[in-house]
């Protein structure tokens, strides 16, 4: 079965392109098209709430080198400037 990662929209919120991923549970989550390095810390819980590539959720710290653990989204909900009403 062939993965569908090109599953973009519209946030109704605020107006932002949205990359839809299909979870493990089936669900879609909302995610910001950019793809983010994210390192697990070692106490197990990160700054950020990340869904990889393959739909977990995992919780990590965005990391901008080359240390990073893999690679994922951040959920549009995190960072949605529509959402505050
Ligand atoms: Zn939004």
């Amino acid at each position: 079965m062939k993965a569908n990662f090109a599953n973009f929209g519209t946030c109704k919120y605020c107006g932002k392109r949205i990359l839809w991923i299909k979870m493990k549970s089936g669900k879609n989550m909302p995610c910001n098209p950019e793809m983010i390095g994210y390192r697990i810390p070692k106490e197990g819980k990160g700054k950020d709430t990340i869904i990889t590539t393959d739909g977990a959720v995992i919780s990590a710290d965005r990391v901008y080198d080359d240390n990073a653990d893999g690679i994922g989204y951040i959920s549009h909900f995190a960072t949605c400037e529509g959402k505050k009403a």
